[in-house]
């Protein structure tokens, strides 16, 4: 009960059912966080400690945010999610105090897992001549991550584009020593991510997943002209499509429920219907 009060971090709302594909990523995460937050014991007993922190990597888009809520959801954790820039962004010494106060939160409501979302924005590679300012927010999150205790359940989890403009030191044992690359889907995930939306943003798809609305999505999804497309650019397409049938059908209905209301779906409709004949 005491995780639902004021400024406790509560699980978020996020499940591995929100995500389409990552299968293997979801079971990496699965064994090294979920589990260990779930049983401690077993993992005591055999003597295997989990990592404490796990870079997430890859291109923008494809679902490293969805991906760190859902594990702290599955484990039934504390959320707090960071954003590297919005850090910086700080008067001097203010930065350190808020990277502080992050870790002492956690710290309050174990299970915890604490999400450094552009993380490279925060700890910059320190040879490329960095400000003292930089240089201590680095010193300040190593310092916290070495102080973190095996006993609590704080888990770490660090996203970026960019891993190579990443201080190597965060990179150490003990630190973010788990490196998960987060890929662009393939054509079958693409699709497998698109009925995923449809059924998270509860989309009306006429006919269903099963129907010929779908199966020309699907067909477009899973083309070779899709290459490329990430998670985000498939939310946006099929949330974009459905919005833009929704208003075809409002325009309809308009066209045939009053006939002084002209938007823009009346208009294609009264040409389409034109055309027909
Ligand atoms: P960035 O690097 O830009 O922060 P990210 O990798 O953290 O991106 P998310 O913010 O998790 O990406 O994803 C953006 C949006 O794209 C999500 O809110 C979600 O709607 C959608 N999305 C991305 N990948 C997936 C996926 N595998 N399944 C379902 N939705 C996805």
């Amino acid at each position: 009960p005491s995780s639902k009060r004021e400024g406790f971090p509560s699980p978020p709302s996020t499940s591995w059912s929100d995500i389409g594909a990552l299968h293997g990523v979801r079971q990496e995460l699965h064994m090294a966080i979920v589990q260990p937050i779930r049983r401690p014991e077993v993992f005591k007993r055999l003597g295997i400690s989990a990592p404490r922190g796990v870079l997430l990597w890859g291109p923008p888009g494809n679902g490293k945010t969805l991906l760190a809520r859902a594990v702290a959801s599955e484990g039934r954790a504390g959320f707090i999610a960071v954003k590297g820039p919005e850090l910086l962004n700080k008067y001097v010494g203010e930065s350190e105090r808020s990277v502080r106060a992050v870790f002492a939160r956690a710290r309050a409501s174990s299970p915890c897992v604490i999400f450094f979302d552009e993380i490279d924005a925060l700890v910059p590679r320190r040879s490329d001549k960095l400000s003292e300012a930089s240089t201590n927010i680095v010193n300040t999150l190593l310092a916290e991550l070495d102080g973190l205790s095996q006993r609590k359940a704080i888990y770490v989890i660090g996203a970026t584009n960019r891993p190579d403009m990443i201080d190597p030191a965060l990179l150490r044992p003990g630190r973010f020593d788990k490196l998960v690359y987060v890929d662009l889907p393939k054509s079958d995930e693409r699709v497998e991510i698109g009925r995923t939306v449809v059924q998270r943003e509860k989309v009306p798809v006429r006919g269903g997943l099963d129907g010929e609305d779908w199966k020309a999505v699907e067909m477009l999804l899973a083309a070779d002209q899709s290459d490329g497309m990430s998670g985000a650019d498939i939310t946006a397409l099929i949330t974009e499509a459905a919005s833009t049938a929704l208003r075809y059908a409002l325009g309809e209905a308009m066209q045939n429920g009053d006939q002084e209301l002209h938007g823009p779906s009346t208009e294609q409709s009264l040409r389409e219907q034109a055309e027909a004949e």
